[in-house]
C-alpha cells in the first residue's frame, strides 16, 4: 500500500493544519493492516481523518494520515429490525439518503451531516432533545482494527463496548458501525423569539414542549431564538429559502459587517441586535427529519463547546450574561447555541450519567480574519469548571487527565484500556496526548 507524500490537511474551520509524511486512502481491511504494520515498524503515529470537521486538531498528524473515503459502503440493512451496518468512512448525509430510501432514519442529528459516521462517533456527535441521547447511544456494534492489525467486534454484550462507543479514535480504527434506527419521520418545527430569562425560568416547560428543543442566544441582548421540533404526520411544507434574506443578508452582508467590526468593535452588539430583529419572525415548517435537524453552517469559526448538568443551565447563562454586561469592552458574535441531551452510560461521553445542556460558543473569522476571543473563552472555561462541565471532544479545550478523572468516573479505566489496546501509542497525536497526560 503506497502512501502519498506532500498532502496538506486542514480542518474545515481552517484553524488547524498538518503535512503528514504519508497519506493513504485504503480500499480494504488488508490495506489498512499493511499501513499499521508499516507504522509499527517505523514507529509512526497513524491518524484516521474523517473529513476534518472537528474544530480542534484531534485529526492531525505529521506522521501517517489515513482517509477511509473509499471505504464508505453500505454493508447490511435490516428494514424489519431497523438496523443498518455501514463502513466507517461513510458520510452521514449519504447514510441519511440510504435510510430514507429504506423508510428508516437516525433518531437524532446535529447541525450538519457532512462528517463521516466514524468521525462523528469518535467525538460524541450530538443533536438536541432532553429525551434523546447522543448519536453514539444508538450504535449497537463496532468493528475495530487494533494497532496490532487484529480485528475485534464489540457489541452490546461485549466487555469494553461502552468504552469503544466513544473512543476519540485512540483505541483502534473503526471499520464498521451498526446503528439502531427508527422508521423514517418528518419533523414539524416552529421557530419563535423569546426572552432568555423567561425561557430559563420555565426551562422544563420549553424543553418538554417538543421532541427536539434548542435555542440561540444573541449575546449583548436578552433575546433568544427558539427552535421546537416534533415528529408529525402533517404533509411536507419545507422552510422557504430566500436567497436575498438567507444568503445575501444572512451570510455575505453579515460577514462583511463582522469584518468591519474587527476595526470598530463597538458595532458588534448592534449587529447582533439587528440580526435578531431581522431573523426572529415566527416560522413553522414540516420536512424530512434530517432536513430539519441540519442547517447551513457557512461561517468559518472558532468553537468552544461543553456540557453542563441540565440543572446548571440557568446558573451558567445568567452568570455569563451578567459578566458580559459588566465587561463592556468584551464584544462577542451571536449566537450561543444551547442544546440538550439525555444521559447515557458511555464511559467518556460528555453526557455520562448526566442529563446535560450543551453550550456552543463561537467566534467567526470574517474573511479569515482573527478576532480576539481570549477573555470570552476564559470566562466560558471558568463557568464550565464551576458547573462541573465537560468539553466536547471535537472542540478546543485545555483539560488534561488530572481534570478529566474528576469528571469521568471511568476515565482511568478508559486510559488503561487504551494502553492495553495500543501499547506503542500509535493512535496518539498531540491533541490526544494533552488529554491523557497530567
Ligand atoms: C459546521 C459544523 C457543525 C457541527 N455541528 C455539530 C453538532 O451539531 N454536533 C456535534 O456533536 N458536533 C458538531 N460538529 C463537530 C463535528 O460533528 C465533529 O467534529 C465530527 O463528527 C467530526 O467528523 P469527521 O468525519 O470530520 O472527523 P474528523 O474531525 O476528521 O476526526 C475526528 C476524530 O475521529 C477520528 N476518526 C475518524 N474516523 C475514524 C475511524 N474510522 N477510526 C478511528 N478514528 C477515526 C479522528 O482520528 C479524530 O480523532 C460540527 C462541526 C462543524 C464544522
Amino acid at each position: 500500500m503506497n502512501g502519498i507524500r506532500g498532502k496538506y490537511f486542514e480542518n474545515w474551520a481552517r484553524t488547524y493544519w498538518c503535512r503528514p509524511a504519508l497519506y493513504f486512502e485504503p480500499e480494504s481491511q488488508q490495506e489498512i493492516k499493511e499501513i499499521l504494520k508499516l507504522a509499527n515498524e517505523n514507529k509512526k503515529v497513524v491518524k484516521v481523518a474523517g473529513i476534518g470537521h472537528s474544530p480542534s486538531s484531534i485529526a492531525c498528524t505529521n506522521d501517517y494520515m489515513v482517509s477511509l473515503i473509499k471505504m464508505d459502503h453500505l454493508l447490511e440493512i435490516d428494514a424489519e429490525k431497523l438496523k443498518v451496518k455501514v463502513e466507517g468512512g461513510m458520510r452521514v448525509d449519504k447514510l441519511n439518503d440510504i435510510l430514507y430510501d429504506n423508510n428508516m432514519a437516525l433518531s437524532v442529528l446535529g447541525s450538519i451531516s457532512d462528517q463521516t459516521i466514524a468521525g462523528a462517533i469518535c467525538v460524541g456527535y450530538h443533536g438536541t432533545g432532553t429525551q434523546f441521547p447522543i448519536l453514539n447511544f444508538y450504535v449497537t456494534e463496532i468493528e475495530l482494527m487494533l494497532a496490532s492489525g487484529e480485528i475485534r467486534t464489540y457489541a452490546d454484550s461485549s466487555d469494553d463496548f461502552k468504552a469503544v462507543l466513544c473512543s476519540l479514535g485512540c483505541l483502534g480504527i473503526i471499520l464498521s458501525v451498526t446503528i439502531q434506527c427508527e422508521p423514517a419521520f418528518k419533523l414539524d418545527q416552529t421557530e419563535f423569539p423569546a426572552k432568555l430569562e423567561d425561557v430559563l425560568s420555565s426551562l422544563d416547560a420549553y424543553t418538554s414542549s417538543a421532541n427536539h428543543f434548542r435555542m440561540l442566544w444573541y449575546p449583548h441582548t436578552d433575546h433568544v431564538l427558539c427552535y421546537a421540533a416534533s415528529r408529525t404526520d402533517k404533509p411536507l411544507n419545507p422552510r422557504k429559502f430566500s436567497w436575498f434574506k438567507d444568503r445575501l443578508v444572512g451570510f455575505y452582508l453579515l460577514e462583511f459587517l463582522f469584518y468591519i467590526a474587527t476595526f470598530f468593535t463597538f458595532l458588534i452588539p448592534y449587529i447582533n441586535l439587528v440580526y435578531f430583529k431581522v431573523f426572529s419572525d415566527r416560522k413553522q415548517y414540516v420536512d424530512r427529519s434530517y432536513n430539519v435537524f441540519n442547517f447551513d453552517c457557512l461561517f468559518k469559526q472558532h468553537a468552544f463547546e461543553c456540557t453542563i448538568p441540565l440543572k446548571e443551565t440557568a446558573h451558567y447563562l445568567l452568570k455569563l450574561k451578567t459578566w458580559l454586561e459588566d465587561n463592556p469592552s468584551v464584544r462577542v458574535h451571536f449566537g450561543v447555541e444551547i442544546r440538550f441531551s439525555k444521559k447515557d452510560d458511555i464511559w467518556i461521553s460528555p453526557c455520562y450519567e448526566q442529563d446535560s445542556c450543551w453550550l456552543n460558543i463561537l467566534m467567526f473569522k470574517p474573511y479569515g480574519k482573527e478576532y480576539t476571543r481570549e477573555k470570552w473563552w476564559r470566562k466560558n472555561e471558568e463557568l464550565m469548571i464551576e458547573c462541573n462541565g465537560r468539553p466536547h471532544w471535537a472542540k478546543t479545550h485545555n483539560m488534561r487527565k488530572s481534570d478529566l478523572v474528576k469528571l469521568y468516573p471511568k476515565f482511568e479505566q478508559f486510559d488503561a484500556l487504551r494502553k492495553k489496546l495500543d501499547p506503542n501509542e500509535i493512535f496518539i497525536n498531540d491533541c490526544l496526548r494533552q488529554i491523557f497526560s497530567n
